[in-house]
């Protein structure tokens, strides 16, 4: 037995994550109107319009946006293909409003909302659906990028990235600083055009492939910011973690990097002092905004990640109840 098994918080993390998997407590919370008003602070609702409301309100406070329609691990072809409908129409209706231009607004996909996990056809599927959205993102003036899962589906992805960089160079990447093989991965996707989200990474995952410990995987962020700052590709630096926030901006200014060069990114609802303050620093900043009515794997992560989140939630249900 080592110190994080006596440790209360690594078992609330665990089990949160567990959590976050149980399909029976979802239906039951997702569906109870209580948790719809609890949850706007991390999501920016049920509907497209909501999420292009939120992309213009970030818009207006000189931030940027990068929207994810709910949803993952679908195990149904229709699914699949109403998940990739309903970012065909939310790029449509971001580029109504002008939110696209420049990439202001981009969107953020998971491949297993698309229907990577459906069997031997599975990738394809989810190429082809990854594929009709980036034609409308890039008839909109705006990119895409594909978040990181499970360690499973890594090279998965990382496939899938490849064969999308093809014809839609900007299709951007997500790498997971907990994972072993991410220093590698960094390298190789270094280079010129080439977008990274670096990120801690979210799921559970065995010692096998991944660093348990959080100055390991804090220690591995910096091995990584370092390759990517040096390097030739955009940097999208996604963390709430003062430290790192701080590392990376001496970092980027020791490579000669100027803030066009590179972005923060940060999630909805969390730390937004910080990310205005980032942005009247006149640093590029990227809110990741979620919206639809799956927020349960999405919100129980968060609450994986920090107690106080937790607190939150349960603080509004009892308010509520
Ligand atoms: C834009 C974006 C995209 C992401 N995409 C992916 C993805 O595709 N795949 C994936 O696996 N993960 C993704 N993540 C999640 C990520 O992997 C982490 O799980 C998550 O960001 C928490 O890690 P952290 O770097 O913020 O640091 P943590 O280790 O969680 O926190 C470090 C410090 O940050 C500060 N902090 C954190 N949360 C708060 C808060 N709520 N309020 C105040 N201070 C806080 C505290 O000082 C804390 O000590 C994404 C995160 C972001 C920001």
């Amino acid at each position: 037995m080592d110190a994080a098994d006596l440790d209360p918080s690594v078992w609330m993390k665990q089990g949160l994550l567990l959590l976050s998997r149980n399909t029976a407590l979802r239906d039951v919370l997702e569906k109870a109107p209580v948790s719809r008003s609890v949850v706007k602070r991390f999501v920016a609702g049920d509907s497209t319009q909501q999420a292009v409301t939120v992309g213009g309100e970030l818009e207006d406070s000189g931030r940027l946006a990068t929207i994810d329609f709910l949803g993952e691990d679908t195990l149904d072809p229709t699914q699949a293909t109403y998940t990739k409908d309903a970012y065909v129409d939310l790029l449509t209706a971001l580029s109504d409003v002008g939110l696209t231009q420049g990439g202001k607004v981009e969107v953020s996909l998971k491949l297993s909302a698309l229907g990577q996990a459906l069997g031997a056809d599975g990738e394809k599927i989810a190429l082809e659906n990854a594929r009709t959205i980036c034609q409308v993102a890039a008839n909109a003036g705006t990119t895409v990028t594909l978040d990181m899962e499970d360690h499973t589906t890594t090279d998965s992805t990382l496939g899938i990235l490849r064969e999308l960089r093809q014809d839609w160079p900007w299709v951007g990447a997500v790498l997971q600083s907990y994972l072993y093989r991410t220093e590698q991965d960094c390298r190789d996707l270094a280079h010129e055009g080439s977008r990274v989200r670096l990120c801690k990474g979210t799921y559970k995952e065995p010692e096998s492939v991944a660093y348990q410990d959080k100055a390991e995987v804090d220690k591995s962020y910096v091995r990584c910011l370092k390759i990517l700052l040096a390097g030739r590709g955009y940097p999208m630096i996604a963390t709430h973690d003062p430290r790192l926030v701080e590392i990376a901006g001496v970092l980027a200014a020791a490579n000669g990097r100027g803030p066009e060069s590179f972005e923060y990114q940060m999630l909805l609802g969390i730390r937004p002092d910080e990310q205005r303050r980032l942005a009247a620093q006149g640093d590029q900043v990227r809110v990741y905004v979620p919206y639809g009515d799956e927020w349960y794997g999405y919100l129980m992560r968060r609450m994986a990640e920090r107690p106080a989140n937790l607190l939150f939630f349960l603080r509004s249900v009892a308010t509520k109840g």
